[in-house]
C-alpha cells in the first residue's frame, strides 16, 4: 500500500466562491479521493492551516508520495517544513508538485532555477499530447486529451531540462508548454503536472485523474521503506581501496577535519 499526502494551500476554496463551489471540500479533498479509488493507495490531506503546515518530520517518514498544490500563499510555507520536504526527497520520498506549484518553494529549491512562465487566464481548451507513449505515467491515456477549460501557461519554462518530458500542451490561443515533466532530487522521484487551475473542475476529469495515481506509483521508491537509501556522505576519506603513493603538496594536516 503507498501511503499518499496530500498537501493543499485551501485559500482560494475557502475565500472565492466560484472555487468553493467547484471544491466544496477543497481540490486537495477532491485529489485524495482520486488516488483512494486506487486500491493500492492510500491517500490522506494536509493543509496551510494545520499546525506545522500539517508537515513534520514523523508524517513524512510515514509518507511515500507528497503531492503539493499552492498559490496565494507561497511565502507563507515555513523554510524549516521546506527544507524537512527536500530532506525527505533526498532520502526517496516522491513529490508530485501541481499547477501553481511550479513557483511553490520547495520546487524552486529542487530546481535551482527560477521556474518562471507566461499565463493566462481565460477558460481556454488545453490539448495535451502524451510525448513519452509507454511511460508508467501515461499508462491507459490516449494518445492526447482535451481538457474544455484551463489557464494558459506558455514557454518558456525557467526549469532544468527534465529527465522525461511526458506531456506538452497545447492551448487555444497558440501558445505550449511542457506539462509533464520528471527529475530525479537525491534518490526521489520529482513529477511535475501542469494543469489544475482552481476555479475549472480539472481533478474530476477522468484522464488527469489517471495521470495522478498513475504518477503516485512512478514515483513510488520502495527502496526507502528498506533503509537502504543512505545520504550521500560528506566526508574526508584517508584510505584509497587502491594502493596509492601519496603525492603533495596538502593543505589539510592530518586529524583536521578541513570544512572551511
Ligand atoms: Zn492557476
Amino acid at each position: 500500500m503507498i501511503k499518499a499526502l496530500v498537501w493543499g494551500e485551501n485559500i482560494h476554496e475557502r475565500e472565492n466562491e466560484v472555487v468553493a463551489g467547484v471544491y466544496p471540500d477543497g481540490m486537495h479533498a477532491c485529489i485524495a479521493a482520486a488516488l483512494n479509488a486506487d486500491p493500492g493507495i492510500q491517500a490522506e490531506t494536509a493543509t496551510l492551516q494545520d499546525p506545522e503546515h500539517g508537515i513534520t518530520a514523523e508524517r513524512l517518514a510515514r509518507t511515500d508520495i507528497l503531492l503539493w498544490w499552492g498559490h496565494a500563499a507561497h511565502a507563507d510555507v515555513s523554510d524549516v517544513v521546506v527544507q524537512l520536504v527536500a530532506d525527505a526527497v533526498y532520502s526517496g520520498m516522491g513529490l508530485i508538485l501541481l499547477h501553481s506549484a511550479h513557483f511553490a518553494k520547495i520546487f524552486k529549491h529542487l530546481m535551482g532555477t527560477p521556474c518562471n512562465l507566461t499565463w493566462r487566464e481565460a477558460g481556454e481548451r488545453e490539448r495535451l499530447w502524451v510525448t513519452a507513449p509507454g511511460h508508467p505515467i501515461a499508462r491507459g491515456l490516449p494518445p492526447s486529451f482535451v481538457l474544455e477549460r484551463e489557464e494558459m501557461y506558455g514557454e518558456p519554462f525557467g526549469v532544468p531540462e527534465a529527465l522525461e518530458t511526458v506531456f506538452i500542451s497545447w492551448f487555444q490561443g497558440g501558445e505550449v508548454f511542457r506539462s509533464g515533466l520528471t527529475y530525479r532530487r537525491g534518490a526521489g522521484n520529482v513529477f511535475y503536472f501542469r494543469p489544475g487551475h482552481e476555479t475549472y473542475p480539472t481533478y474530476y476529469d477522468a484522464n488527469v485523474r489517471k495521470v495522478l495515481t498513475n504518477a503516485v506509483h512512478w514515483a513510488h521508491n520502495p527502496q526507502r521503506a528498506t533503509g537502504d537509501i543512505h545520504a550521500a556522505p560528506n566526508v574526508r576519506v584517508n584510505a584509497a581501496p587502491e594502493k596509492i603513493v601519496a603525492r603533495g603538496p596538502r593543505l589539510h594536516k592530518d586529524g583536521e577535519d578541513g570544512f572551511r
